[in-house]
């Protein structure tokens, strides 16, 4: 074992029952310490593991959760959340919808083996030539934010001659209590419902019923990520209901389907709604409006976040330990720039020492990332499990499937980490090579700088 803390045999079978007979929230993905050390040795650490079981499990869990819903329910999966062809091939074979939102997630989705009939595309951006690439690749839901990218998206349309169906995302302006808020009065997303100028939901959907190039889906709406309460949901669709009504009764439009966006939280190790819990909130809602709109619609339900961070750990070798008048420091293998929310957002992630040692005392140490940076640190969250660190051990950061991958950085010359993928039936594939150094240092300009050629 180069480099690693050795277990003696006893110590490995004491660690597989113990890691097995955890059926805390916090460990859904269950590997035997002897698992994740041979990894270890396999691809370096750090190293993600995603486990197929659980996306798949958190697949249903979400969809079912709105069986009270009268109309057909979809889950849709954001693209941006992860978008590694393991988990891209993994929802289209579980039959997801997918929220995408450029042309490059788009070639991914579709190279993983996504289909473009279920892609609801959301563009920020909004340009004609990126609405022409997408509809050419077969996308035909599109949901648009803007005046601009509404006659974008009809020029596109009628230059290809295809009828795309177009959905307006809405800014609710209602209070979100969420990690990240996505509504408020003004923001970069969305319009208004109604009101005057330039552009609302209201004009929008008069555009789009005149005109023969594109047809009338819906309403859009994404309040934020780790939304920690359904208020803000049940805010936004009385909005919606009043809207349908509107329109319905002065324009005679209705709904081919209605949009709710992502925000289902994660159990981090603090407490949040589950999604039965946030869904028996708003399905009273949902119904009502299916009720006014006169026949049921399909009800989209967006998530990133919820899907796919459970799936997920970090696994880390402890590098140093000192103590600091007494307090005990903890340093890792990896930093913000592998999991950039530690930074950005104190995300506290569940942590555990493998194999922990429950006879230490109980102070909580320091945990701190390779970087140097006073950022670079972990806040410890109740359901850490730190006892026995030491150097050469694995240190398992879990629920880290969403927004981490996807923001890995070179910062401090650093490789991208290998991503391992356990499929549901347990054999484990390589899902992304380490990168090494050589290759960073190209990437970065090494060659370049070796011919030194011109450019102007
Ligand atoms: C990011 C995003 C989502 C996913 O949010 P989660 O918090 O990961 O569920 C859904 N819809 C849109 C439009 C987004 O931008």
């Amino acid at each position: 074992m180069h480099g690693f803390y050795a277990l003696t045999n006893k110590e490995m079978e004491k660690e597989d029952l113990i890691y097995k007979e955890k059926k805390t929230p916090f460990t859904r993905v269950n590997l035997s310490s002897q698992d994740l050390y041979s990894l270890a040795e396999k691809v370096g650490t750090p190293y993600y593991l995603i486990d197929e079981r659980v996306m798949a499990e958190n697949y249903y869990r979400l969809l079912n959760a709105y069986r009270g819903y009268i109309g057909s329910v979809s889950v849709a999966y954001s693209v941006k959340a992860n978008f590694n062809p393991y988990v891209l091939g993994t929802y289209a074979k579980l039959g997801t919808k997918f929220d995408v939102t450029s042309p490059e997630e788009l070639y991914f989705l579709l190279k993983s083996g996504g289909a473009p009939e279920n892609v609801i595309y959301t563009s920020v951006t909004e340009g004609k030539e990126e609405y022409a690439e997408v509809l050419s690749k077969g996308v035909r839901r599109v949901v648009v934010s803007s005046q601009n990218g509404l006659n974008n998206l009809i020029e596109a349309a009628s230059a290809l001659n295809v009828v795309p169906t177009v959905g307006i995302r809405v800014n609710p302006e209602v209070q979100v209590k969420a990690e990240v808020k996505s509504s408020f009065k003004i923001s970069k997303f969305g319009v208004p419902f109604n009101g005057g100028a330039p552009e609302s939901a209201y004009k929008l959907t008069k555009q789009i019923l005149g005109s023969d190039k594109v047809t009338f889906g819906g309403v859009h709406f994404h309040l934020g990520s780790q939304v920690e309460t359904p208020a803000a949901y049940i805010m936004a669709l009385e909005k919606v209901k009043n809207f349908i009504m509107r329109i319905k009764k002065e324009l005679g439009a209705g709904l081919l389907f209605l949009d709710i966006g992502g925000g289902t939280p994660v159990n981090y190790g603090i407490k949040v709604p589950t999604p039965e819990e946030m869904a028996s909130q708003i399905v009273d809602k949902l119904n009502d409006i299916a009720m006014i709109n006169g026949s049921p619609y399909n009800l989209i339900i967006e998530s990133g976040r919820y899907l796919v961070a459970e799936s997920t750990i970090l696994v880390s070798k402890i590098v140093n330990v000192k103590y600091y008048n007494s307090k005990k420091i903890i340093y890792l293998d990896t930093g913000y720039h592998q999991l950039l929310d530690i930074a950005l957002l104190q995300q506290i992630y569940p942590l555990e020492v493998v194999p922990s040692d429950e006879s230490e005392a109980a102070e909580k140490p320091l945990v701190a990332g390779r970087l140097c940076d006073s950022m670079d640190v972990f806040q410890i969250g109740p359901e850490s499990k730190l006892e026995g660190a030491d150097i050469g051990k694995l240190m398992v950061i879990k629920n880290v499937g969403a927004y981490s991958i996807v923001f890995n950085m070179p910062f401090h010359s650093q490789v991208k980490p290998a991503v391992v993928f356990r499929d549901s039936k347990g054999n484990y594939y390589l899902a992304r090579k380490r990168q090494d150094l050589e290759e960073l240092y190209d990437e970065e300009g090494g060659s370049l700088y070796a011919k030194k050629e011109a450019i102007a």
